[in-house]
């Protein structure tokens, strides 16, 4: 279904990240001719600053801590053990490049024309791109994902690093300061205090993954700092002083922290800032993210929008889902709308976090009574080494239904296990239902199909 008599191309898409590359993909698929602009590198933040690299450096921050306190009490010493950052930054670098390959290689053979460029959206068919030349095409893709938030205002902020240059540094830093109590925060000090480096965390609420359900807040919280890493809540930044041998951060309770390096991770913005979009009546939210309808369709008909610019669900699989349907509704004939309700996440603390559907607190505020079923235990794995980390069980239970409406869960594996239950409490599973399933033995899951007894708020 192409209409490149009157376009250039049928779809044009600025950003090959993972909505991007998604969309484009599907819509050639369906027979639209299509071009994707990326002035970075192919495979946006998920592939190059992102989920993935962030993935493999966790994996090898476990491995300190396995050797250390697990495996000596499964018999296994490990003489002269020791860690290489330069080794690990230029493996995952180089993996990086293998996949960013591959996302390249998918989207030719999707005959999908990639430009090295930026583009500029200049009217409801016509792109301008940093190689000087103008592009039509009849719809257009907005799909250029989200940059992190610096708060430009504290004096001295340009001495801190963000998550686009951790992955890039020279050396580690013997101690960091990392600011904020978010997703990538809490990945970044769990990771970073596993490859050796001091550690402090500046939140400045009570405590980390706001939003997330308390008992996981608390559990995760606690987790931080057993693990040795500072945690200083309550304030924030003031300012930023280089010296010879760091910086100092002044904080605004007065405190005053002394380390190597600063990390950002305060948030990310949608990154639509230069795009166009006031010039061609693109509407947007204050924040910069581009408003879009339950179809990812913008306040101009021609133009769509899928993924953290958009700042519905700021997550991988989302974007991926939102360009799928994008391309579903717009080239294939179907119209389809993603359903944001009850997605599973993870947040790679460690041990991991999985969490879908509400937290309790949301739960009772939404629908009035709710069954609480949880458990803490010590995982079978770290009882003969006597390592003290504990799992935490958590189900939500609405009480009109008996529906599964939440689970959260912190401790080895988290992030696998939220995945398959994910699917059941998407899809309205009761808690009958879940006690039917019988248990698989020995795994740390089976708590999951086997608590029985209603959590009773102790009497105070
Ligand atoms: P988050 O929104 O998760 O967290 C931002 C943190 O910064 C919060 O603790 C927030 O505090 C704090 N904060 C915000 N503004 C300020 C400020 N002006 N001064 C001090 N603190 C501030 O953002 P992240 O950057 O951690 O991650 C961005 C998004 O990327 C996530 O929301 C998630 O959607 C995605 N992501 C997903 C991952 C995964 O799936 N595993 C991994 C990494 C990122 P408060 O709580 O008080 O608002």
């Amino acid at each position: 279904m192409t209409d490149a008599t009157a376009y250039d191309f049928d779809l044009f898409v600025i950003g090959a990240g993972s909505g991007g590359v998604r969309a484009a993909r599907m819509s050639a698929a369906y027979g639209a001719k299509v071009a994707v602009a990326e002035e970075y590198r192919i495979g946006g933040t998920c592939v190059i600053r992102g989920c993935v690299p962030k993935k493999l450096l966790i994996y090898a921050s476990e491995f300190g801590h396995e050797m250390a306190d697990i495996a000596p009490g499964y018999g296994w010493t490990f003489e002269g053990a020791r860690f290489d950052w330069p080794t690990l930054r230029d493996n995952v670098g180089a993996e990086v490049d293998r996949l960013s390959g591959i996302y390249a290689r998918n989207l030719r053979n999707s005959c999908v024309s990639i430009i090295q460029a930026r583009a500029e959206i200049t009217g409801p068919h016509s792109v301008k791109l940093s190689t000087g030349e103008t592009v039509t095409a009849k719809v257009i893709l907005i799909a250029t994902g989200g940059k992190p938030y610096v708060p430009s205002e504290v004096p001295g902020i340009e001495h801190a690093i963000t998550s686009n240059e951790i992955f890039l540094l020279d050396a580690l830093p013997k101690s960091i300061l990392i600011a904020g109590g978010g997703y990538i925060a809490v990945e970044f000090a769990f990771l970073l205090k596993g490859l050796g480096v001091d550690v402090t965390l500046l939140y400045r609420g009570d405590t980390v993954l706001r939003g997330f359900d308390d008992d996981v807040r608390l559990h995760v919280h606690g987790e931080l700092k057993r693990k040795g890493i500072r945690v200083v809540t309550h304030t924030v930044l003031a300012s930023v002083e280089k010296t010879e041998t760091g910086l100092i951060s002044h904080l605004v309770n007065g405190q005053t922290v002394k380390t190597e390096a600063l990390m950002l991770a305060v948030g990310r913005d949608p990154y639509s800032d230069g795009l166009g979009c006031e010039s061609v009546g693109v509407a947007r939210e204050t924040n910069g993210a581009i408003k879009v309808d339950a179809f990812s369709q913008t306040s101009v008909p021609s133009i769509y929008a899928v993924g953290d610019v958009t700042n519905r669900m700021n997550l991988t699989p989302v974007a991926i889902r939102e360009g799928a349907c994008f391309a579903a509704t717009v080239f294939g004939g179907t119209p389809m709308a993603f359903d944001h309700d009850t997605i599973a996440t993870a947040v790679f603390s460690q041990p991991p976090t999985g969490t879908v559907g509400l937290s309790e607190a949301d739960a009772r505020a939404k629908y009035g009574p709710v069954d609480i079923y949880k458990t803490t235990f010590r995982p079978m794995r770290y009882v003969m080494p006597n390592e003290e980390t504990r799992m935490l069980m958590k189900l939500v239970v609405r009480q009109s239904d008996d529906v599964v409406i939440g689970c959260h869960i912190v401790g080895p594996d988290a992030a696998e296990i939220i995945q398959a239950v994910g699917i059941a409490v998407k899809h309205g599973l009761t808690k009958a239902q879940f006690d039917a399933t019988c248990a698989v033995h020995p795994t740390v899951a089976e708590e999951l199909v086997t608590m029985k007894d209603k959590w009773v708020p102790p009497i105070l």
